[in-house]
């Protein structure tokens, strides 16, 4: 047995200890002595990722075991080949379609019995999901830096930001516009009064854009940064005012953005109910002709009374460059999106149970295998039977026949009993459940979140949204 040794590692998994390469080296090297293996070449990949097959000694490997130069692939785990499920079934066919073993060390998993492969297969949805886990762990990296002091943000106004060290520093020409908002604020000059002077005066936001109303407003609601501030909100719990340690010298003082918070109080309760707020699709929508929709408010009289109404259309329509003039509403949209959701968790299920049902035929095909062995060896045993009958064998050879029969027929019955066990498994597999569970979970909070909330979450995990008389895509933030 001709033995290749596949070793993978990381940039950022080089410091890990167990990861490096020379342990992963060592104990495979033990381990294919073990198994009386001749070791054929080490296949060396340092510092690569696993998120796809495009690595040069895989794909060496992958020629050698073309060419027929191995028999046995060995790695250190399964994760160390490749963390997709459709990158880990392309390998196995591979290594199935010129009669390869494939071994895991950790993962104790083999190719060459049906089970092991159902294990495998079961093995490579769970380290897709450790993968997809990771964009949660960037938002949880985020929070722990905010815990830490640290403000977590982009591009704000007023203020250049520096990726690497992740400080702020005023932007001189923005700190002037920004103490600009918060004076004519306190003058009492209304949001719209003041968008309307500063587009006056040429100035930009920090996209280069003229100011919205909203934009306005948000600098004053929620602004903290500009006095050295932020607010950090962890799950479930309120919201706490941090020192931000990243923002060096403040635009504000304090004391002087406190003011502007209570003279926006006053007014508060009048207009928090008609602002941007109120929009949960804002600058998430799409029209299919690549503009993005615009958002505008009617009052419509209702048997409860006169009720604000809120609505998406494509700015390029407005100026008739756009056959797409259908008008998407809040509320409507936000049910066709809970809509989209729940469709979107059966197509998955539908991939899971095209998946299982594979495995499902091949070990039907090994059951029907092992019944043809099982026939065959109770044959035997009447034959074996028949001689004794006629005396063409005597009693301490039949003994000795029989008993070898009966051991046979015993492992065959364990075999399948493995192999039935292991359909029941897969046709209740808890993985499929899993998946399944995770995307009805999503619509099924979507229906419990307050409009707030249900803005939240778009902004944070939806990059767009595709729209032309219905939704036709949806981009996630991953
Ligand atoms: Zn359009």
């Amino acid at each position: 047995m001709k033995a290749a040794i596949y070793c993978r590692v990381s940039t950022d998994e080089q410091a890990r200890e167990g990861y490096s390469i020379e342990a992963q080296k060592r104990n495979l090297t033990k381990y294919a002595i073990d198994n009386n293996f001749e070791i054929y070449d080490y296949y060396i990949d340092d510092g690569y990722s696993a998120k796809d097959l495009n690595r040069p000694k895989l794909q060496d490997l992958l020629n050698d075991v073309k060419d027929g130069k191995v028999n046995v692939v060995c790695v250190w785990a399964l994760d160390r080949l490749t963390r997709d499920v459709v990158d880990m079934w392309t390998l196995i066919n591979t290594f199935n379609r010129y009669d390869v073993e494939f071994y895991s060390m950790t993962d104790s998993t083999t190719t060459d019995t049906a089970s092991g492969r159902l294990e495998l297969n079961v093995k490579g949805i769970f380290a897709q999901y450790e993968r997809e886990r990771t964009g949660e762990r960037v938002v949880e990296g985020m929070l722990e830096r905010a815990k830490k002091g640290y403000y977590t943000a982009n591009r704000v106004l007023g203020y250049d930001y520096d990726p690497i060290t992740k400080e702020f520093t005023q932007n001189p020409e923005e700190a002037k516009t920004v103490r600009l908002i918060f004076e004519l604020h306190c003058r009492g000059w209304g949001i719209y009064k003041i968008a309307k002077h500063l587009n006056s005066l040429g100035l930009k936001t920090k996209e280069g854009n003229q100011f919205a109303n909203n934009s306005v407003s948000y600098k004053i609601r929620n602004g903290w940064y500009y006095c050295g501030k932020f607010m950090y909100k962890p799950k479930n719990k309120k919201a706490i005012l941090l020192d931000a340690i990243n923002i060096n010298n403040p635009i504000l003082t304090e004391e002087e953005f406190m003011t502007a918070q209570k003279i926006r109080n006053a007014n508060y309760s009048k207009t928090r109910k008609y602002g941007s707020e109120a929009f949960t699709f804002k600058r998430r929508l799409q029209c299919v002709c690549g503009k993005n929709f615009s958002t505008y408010s009617t009052w419509s009289l209702r048997k409860t009374g006169k009720v604000m109404m809120r609505y998406y259309k494509c700015r390029k329509s407005d100026e008739g460059r756009c056959e797409n003039n259908k008008t998407a509403r809040n509320d409507i949209l936000e049910q066709e999106f809970a809509d989209f959701l729940k469709d979107f968790a059966n197509k998955e299920f539908i991939v899971l149970i095209e998946r299982n049902n594979e495995m499902i035929f091949e070990l039907k095909k090994d059951l029907e295998n092992a019944e043809k062995d099982l026939e065959k060896e109770i044959g035997r045993r009447k034959r074996l039977q028949y001689l004794l009958l006629d005396e063409g064998i005597n009693k301490e050879e039949f003994e000795s026949l029989n008993f070898e029969i009966t051991n046979s027929i015993n492992q065959i019955e364990e075999r399948m009993k493995n192999i039935k066990n292991n359909i029941e498994g897969l046709e209740s597999l808890n993985a499929v459940e899993k998946e399944k569970e995770l995307a009805v979970m999503l619509s099924h909070i979507w229906e419990e979140l307050t409009q707030p909330e249900k803005r939240e979450l778009i902004q944070r995990y939806v990059k767009r949204i595709i729209y032309s008389d219905h939704i036709e895509k949806v981009e996630f933030i991953l």
